[in-house]
């Protein structure tokens, strides 16, 4: 029993490996700086109003007079390194507490790392285009040994994806789409289009609607990925933040940086854990975890 534990766990550890070394390969042949991750700072993600966002709190801790937030995710400070360095990316930790239901949807964590990159100038089909030759050139890389089945082969990666819209996946499926339509594939999909974060650029040609976009994964694994176009326009921010009812003090180091100017970019972050998760074709996130950080599970050493 501890055995085939073991073995379980070290084939999990084993391909999350390769997945470490081969994004970080591809995305430094592609141009992208790797950033070591920034843990602390003055402001983070708000991861909200998002509806499928359920953090208890985000930590915050009093430094030396002055208080600091862990990471939800480093996007704020991906807008400045995309404008002050260029392509950048990150194995960004981030620290979310999720509500303890969590456990229940089989892919959150309350400690996890998202591969975190930004584009300098980059647009929607720039993400779309760099994603899927990661993902198809990963499963074409790492071999067939501990990845999930589908009709007795090893699950390889076929880009590129459908793109929908977050309206017509609910004229189809309902507004509960994304599990209906994660089971209706049998490779990930684009949803572009969703009401959420202020740094989350809308269409200005098509106002109500939003220039980002979600990669979910097939088989009812759900959410892969989550980006967007970025909004950069100093004005435009402070007004989402209005509409957000974000408290504009814990954004004041933020808000300077904007003010300065940031450059419009498009990126994108993707849970490790969840890809590792996906191509072994575990039941739970837990499980490719060495030490599991589950919600709602009191956690071991
Ligand atoms: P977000 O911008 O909040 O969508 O986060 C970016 C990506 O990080 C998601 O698409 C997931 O792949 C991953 N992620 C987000 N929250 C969690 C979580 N609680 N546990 C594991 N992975 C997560
Ligand atoms: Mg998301």
């Amino acid at each position: 029993m501890i055995e085939a534990q073991e073995t379980e766990l070290m084939g999990s550890l084993k391909l999350t490996s390769q997945i470490l070394r081969y994004v970080t390969n591809y995305l430094q042949d592609h141009g992208f700086l790797q950033m070591l991750p920034v843990m602390l700072g003055r402001s983070t993600d708000p991861l909200g109003p998002d509806p499928n966002s359920s953090i208890l709190k985000t930590i915050e801790v009093e430094y030396l007079g002055t208080t600091m937030r862990t990471m939800n995710s480093m996007i704020l400070h991906k807008q400045v390194a995309v404008r002050d360095v260029g392509r950048i990316f990150i194995l960004s930790p981030n620290i979310r507490l999720e509500k303890a239901d969590r456990k229940a949807s089989g892919r959150h964590l309350f400690e996890f790392t998202q591969a975190d990159f930004e584009i300098p100038y980059g647009k929607m089909k720039d993400v779309f285009s760099l994603m899927e030759g990661l993902l198809v050139g990963l499963t074409s890389h790492i071999g067939a040994e501990g990845i999930r089945k589908v009709d007795g082969e090893p699950f390889a990666f076929k880009g590129p994806f459908r793109v929908y819209s977050t309206h017509e996946l609910e004229e189809r499926y309902g507004e509960d789409w994304e599990y209906k339509a994660s089971m209706d594939h049998d490779q990930p999909f684009w949803a572009t289009c969703h009401r959420r974060e202020f740094y989350d650029r809308e269409d200005l040609e098509n106002p109500g609607h939003y220039l980002n976009y979600d990669l979910i994964y097939p088989f009812g694994v759900g959410e892969a990925l989550s980006g967007a176009e970025r909004e950069y326009d100093y004005q435009r921010i402070r007004t989402r933040m209005g509409k957000d009812k974000l408290a504009m003090d814990i954004y004041a180091s933020y808000l300077e940086e904007a003010r300065k100017g940031f450059v419009p970019s498009a990126g994108g972050g993707f849970g490790v854990e969840r890809l590792t998760r996906f191509l072994r074709g575990a039941a739970h996130i837990g499980d490719v975890q060495l030490f599991r950080r589950v919600p709602g599970e009191v956690p071991g050493i």
